[in-house]
């Protein structure tokens, strides 16, 4: 296929904010592209060349592509830069400088999608003396025998930043229409979708997303839909390897209101301070994936040894905490000592012995062959008991208890506390486990409810000493999908690197998040999240939100914990407010 085809989509979705109107144009692309082009064009929908959850990434700088655009255009890189600067958008920025080009040579090649990918994908495999060379040569290649429009997207999908719209939830239904609109008789009137059977509808919907959440492969899950339709997908259980979505807890407010939402009795345990870790077991291949579903297994080597020492089954997918302790004592540590290790490439053992983490398991979610998620949480723990050994180092049991009253839990709270975790979890032994879902049969209960999960959209180059660092953070908080901006946060942060989260860290990880900058502060694109304390909300009219924090300070980096679409929404801040004023 070629590449203006799918460019042709990205322009039409870009051109509409309207969510059926993108599933429709997805849909009909969908079902007109042949199988061989299907797995690419389905990632380059998504702006993307491995899946989210494949070690593998692009891992190319702004300045880098720059220097590509020079190389492919002749445009000097201060007059590419000063473009990028008005515009803010370096795909534009591209298209405009090819376009300046083109207009003097005649453009006459046609890309294929397939080299498009294979090019980009190549690019996370160049390494070593002469990398920056052949990573240009990588992209300019594509961008000589490229059209403007095509250049566009091309540095777009090398920034990673499509911009076109099409989030999952577009991509699921998109699949569902391009498969199953006879089926389902639904047709769009007026840009307004008509559902004859809305159950049937719900059925069908349910069993793509399912699929997806259970293989997080849109791939495969368009494969299923194309060869053996709902029955497939229905059939369709984990795959070892492959990462499933967690479950998710909600919160509860307290002792009595955790115990109405789980019922009685019910598991309360240890609540760690750590990251989410799932681990993937098959025979002596061992994969370890974060929340956000991405590869770590090169990062935790010593997780990989526990697990092949402590666990016993042939293949098995297990959800846990990973939690930091002290050498020597053995006491828990927060989140923010060993979020490093998450990161590490290089160094790893060395590392990993500094900052050791203790897999603290609980749940069981498949074992040889067999999906354990519809067994009830009672069963499932049944079984973790019985395929951790018990003399492993590294890989634990979570420490929990069987309580029956608000007071049992308080007391236990109380020791969870002591111990260093954030409180406590409450689980209903009957549940099943429910991948992707945020469910009332695991809830939290923690010490303190106030700080903020916020998402940093900006930030700006310090002065002096600090010249040389990000060193103020514009915070925002969701709204439907908008980002609010609710302050600026530049307390909390170390100066020195070997003292915990630093100015140096902060700009390491905002630098290749810049989209435009003018005079001192940037702008960035919304993938760090950080928590944020403070000691009031105000009402503001400074900030879109309509708040302000009094006296913010970064508390740790969220980032590798969750996504932008999980930060603290207006709603919660409104919440807070008001309860602050009672
Ligand atoms: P939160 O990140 O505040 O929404 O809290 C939920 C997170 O707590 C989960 O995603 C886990 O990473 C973590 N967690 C810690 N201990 C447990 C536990 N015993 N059971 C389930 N989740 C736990």
């Amino acid at each position: 296929m070629e590449y203006s085809e799918l460019v042709k989509v990205y322009e039409q979705l870009e051109s509409t904010s309207k969510r059926l109107e993108k599933t429709r144009i997805i849909a009909d692309f969908i079902s007109r592209i042949r199988e061989s082009d299907l797995s690419s064009v389905l990632l380059l929908l998504q702006g993307r060349v491995f899946p989210f959850w494949n070690e593998a990434n692009i891992g190319v700088a702004a300045k880098l592509v720059v220097k590509a655009i020079h190389a492919s255009t002749g445009l000097s890189t201060s007059q590419i830069e000063k473009e990028w600067k008005e515009t803010g958008d370096l795909g534009i920025t591209a298209q405009k400088c090819i376009a300046r080009k083109k207009q003097a040579t005649l453009f006459k090649g046609t890309l294929s999608v397939s080299k498009v990918f294979t090019n980009i994908r190549k690019l996370a495999e160049v390494g070593g003396i002469g990398s920056v060379d052949g990573k240009i040569q990588l992209i300019s290649e594509l961008l000589t025998s490229s059209s403007p429009e095509e250049g566009r997207y091309i540095v777009r999908t090398l920034m990673e930043d499509l911009r076109v719209g099409t989030g999952e939830g577009i991509l699921r239904d998109a699949i569902l229409w391009a498969f199953f609109s006879e089926e389902l008789k639904i047709s769009l009137k007026d840009g307004e979708l008509e559902i004859e059977d809305r159950p049937k509808y719900n059925e069908y919907a349910g069993a793509v997303q399912r699929a997806y959440d259970l293989t997080n492969d849109f791939s495969l899950v368009t494969e299923i839909c194309r060869k053996d339709g709902l029955k497939g997908l229905l059939g369709q259980s984990m795959i070892v390897g492959k990462p499933v979505k967690v479950m998710l807890a909600l919160k509860a407010k307290n002792a009595q209101d955790g115990l109405d939402m789980v019922g009685m009795p019910a598991q309360a345990e240890y609540k760690l301070d750590g990251f989410r870790m799932q681990v993937h077991k098959h025979e002596k291949i061992i994969k370890l994936f974060t929340r956000r579903l991405e590869d770590v297994t090169k990062q935790f080597p010593d997780v990989v040894k526990a697990i092949e020492e402590g666990i016993s089954a042939e293949s098995c997918i297990l959800d846990s905490e990973a939690v930091g302790y002290e050498i020597g004592t053995g006491k828990y540590l927060p989140f923010q000592n060993i979020s490093q290790r998450i990161r590490r490439k290089y160094d790893i053992e060395e590392i990993a012995g500094k900052f050791p983490v203790e897999l603290n398991i609980f749940d069981v979610i498949y074992l040889n062959g067999k999906s354990m998620l519809d067994m009830t949480f009672k069963e499932r723990r049944k079984t973790l008991g019985k395929i951790l050994k018990k003399k492993s180092k590294g890989a634990v049991i979570v420490k929990g208890i069987t309580v029956k009253s608000a007071d049992e839990i308080d007391k236990f709270f109380k020791e969870a506390i002591e111990k260093g975790t954030e409180g406590l979890m409450l689980k209903s032994f009957d549940s099943p486990y429910q991948p992707g879902a945020r469910v009332g049969h695991m809830v939290k209960l923690k010490q303190t409810m106030e700080n903020l999960d916020l998402a940093i959209i900006g930030a700006e180059w310090g002065e002096g000493k600090r010249a040389s660092w990000l060193s103020s953070y514009t915070l925002a908080c969701k709204d439907n999908g908008k980002l609010l901006e609710i302050g600026k946060v530049s307390t909390g942060l170390k100066e020195k690197e070997e003292e915990g989260l630093s100015f140096v860290e902060m700009t390491r990880i905002l630098g290749p998040l810049v989209i435009s900058e003018k005079g001192r502060e940037v702008k960035v694109k919304a993938k760090i999240i950080i928590e944020v304390a403070y000691e009031e909300i105000q009402s503001s009219p400074t900030y879109n939100s309509g708040y302000a924090l009094r006296f913010p300070r970064v508390v740790r980096l969220r980032t590798d914990e969750m996504d932008v679409e999980d930060i603290s929404s207006l709603d919660y801040v409104e919440k807070l407010y008001n309860a602050q004023k009672s």
